[in-house]
């Protein structure tokens, strides 16, 4: 029998999440196969496995832990990136507005608390005994709950600029060793060094290695001090992968060029704006037209391209999706979604639980010339080994947040969305629906059937612990999974 959300069943269950922020699935096999991480491969991979899984878009760190912890997508979420604009209500005042224009990487930070939809539900709300170790997202937990928040912070800020992440993903390591010896029921603990390395030199440095190395020594050393006695799940997972980066594209800088006045961060202030554009994880951005005149819909294709918003070129969305590094751009035709690339442009279209992708000018996501017709795990198999795994759910999802932008832009491998004031300068980068980036570690000590998304994570942690799923959730149990993680 099943305890309700908010009840503390009785049972020596536990479950452990690790977030090695940014590794990369591909990268993870090959230490494996090398011998490197003989702990996980002995306590996760010999009696459970690593499955096929996506993140969200965009995969970018902070937003792509929401799916782990709520089961829910950033759209449901209501926060759509890193950075985002509320058009309703911006009315374009320095100051005054500032509060309704979002960047979680500076003093903003601590409002992704608060930024998430109300109904959506964390693992911390649900879970009493639960214990998060340097998460960004919080909510939910116990006084004292939160350990190494300020490390994060401290280590965090300078390691951005010195690239001195080993301290910080030791201090974590440790701190699960210390929870260990009265073990929380779920404990999530984050890694930023892989991700933080990752950045600044490249997904397969040598520095990167060994942090996935150290990692493997220290989780014996956690499985130790937790001993055999409980029925322990042990979930490794990250939110993103990974491209290296060699070309930048500032989409602000772009709009410029076309004489559209542009408002971004970090000044975030232009006289008389036409356009904002704000960045996530680097290789995503979402466009708001128009800021500063409050307003509670999105601009359709059609008005943009038919010259209905004053100083916005018709030609606009074909001159991004045209300009080097850039993937495609992504806009709402009534319900449907329609993405623009290089090549051409495609449909996407819901008519209950079938979504259908329809290439009318040009295959946008290289998933093929013929259009396809799939429900949303039908999508998942069909598009996960491909240029943009899972591209049509994820476009949906996004598009269902207010806050998201009139219009999406993803970048090509190889490129991200901003030049010239990002300090120090990225060597890689993530944050598009481009397949590096898209697939993200799930490792677990059970076998769970794959592929899966980010948002069935949480619900299988939940089920371990002997709670309902919520109903309004965007994951799902995977029917192995049930057999497998309940039996
Ligand atoms: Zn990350």
């Amino acid at each position: 029998m099943l305890s309700r959300p908010g009840a503390i069943p009785q049972s020596d269950r536990l479950v452990t999440m690790v977030m090695l922020d940014g590794a990369r699935p591909d990268v993870f096999d090959r230490l494996v196969a090398a011998g490197d991480l003989p702990t996980i491969s002995r306590h996760v991979l010999e009696p459970g496995g690593r499955v096929p899984a996506t993140t969200v878009f965009p995969s970018t760190t902070g937003i792509a832990y929401l799916p782990f912890l709520t089961g829910c997508y950033p759209g449901t979420c209501q926060v759509p990136g890193t950075r985002w604009m509320d058009v309703s209500r911006y009315q374009g005042r320095w100051m005054r507005d500032r509060e309704h224009v979002r960047s979680y990487c500076g003093y903003q930070g601590g409002m992704l608390n608060s930024d998430v939809a109300d109904s959506v539900l964390s693992i911390f709300d649900i879970e009493k005994d639960s214990t998060a170790i340097c998460s960004p997202f919080t909510r939910g937990l116990g006084e004292g709950r939160h350990r190494r928040g300020v490390t994060r912070m401290v280590y965090g800020a300078a390691a951005h600029y010195n690239c001195n992440y080993e301290p910080l993903d030791r201090a974590v390591c440790h701190e699960m060793v210390e929870q260990a010896r009265r073990p929380p029921r779920f404990m999530f603990a984050v890694l930023p060094g892989i991700d933080g390395v990752a950045h600044l030199r490249h997904p397969e440095h040598p520095r990167v290695l060994d942090l996935y190395r150290a990692f493997d020594r220290d989780l014996g050393r956690y499985l130790a001090a937790v001993g055999s006695d409980t029925d322990h799940l042990l979930m490794l997972v990250s939110d993103h992968g990974f491209s290296r980066i060699d070309r930048h594209v500032d989409i602000a800088l772009a709009l410029e060029d076309l004489g559209v006045a542009t408002l971004r961060h970090p000044v975030l202030w232009r006289r008389h704006p036409r356009a904002a554009v704000m960045v996530s994880g680097n290789a995503s951005a979402q466009v708001y037209l128009a800021p500063g005149t409050p307003r509670s819909h999105r601009y359709p294709l059609s008005a943009i391209e038919g010259g209905e918003i004053e100083g916005i070129p018709k030609a606009l969305v074909d001159h991004l999706a045209n300009l080097q590094g850039v993937a495609f751009v992504a806009a709402v035709e009534g319900e449907d979604v329609v993405v623009v690339s290089s090549s051409g442009r495609a449909r996407i279209t819901t008519q209950g639980d079938t979504i259908g992708y329809t290439p009318e000018t040009g295959d946008a996501l290289g998933y093929g010339p013929t259009p396809q017709h799939h429900d949303s795990d039908g999508w998942l198999r069909a598009t996960i080994d491909s240029p943009h795994p899972d591209g049509p759910i994820q476009l949906l999802q996004l598009f269902g947040s207010h806050r998201t932008g009139d219009l999406i832009v993803s970048a090509l491998p190889g490129a991200d969305l901003r030049s010239d004031w990002e300090v120090p300068e990225h060597k890689a980068g993530h944050g598009s629906l481009a397949a590096d980036q898209m697939l993200c570690l799930a490792a677990f000590n059970r076998v769970v059937a794959g592929p899966i998304r980010a948002v069935d994570v949480f619900p299988m942690a939940l089920h371990h612990l002997g709670y309902d799923i919520p109903d309004a959730i965007d994951g799902r149990l995977r029917r192995q999974a049930v057999a497998v993680v309940g039996g």
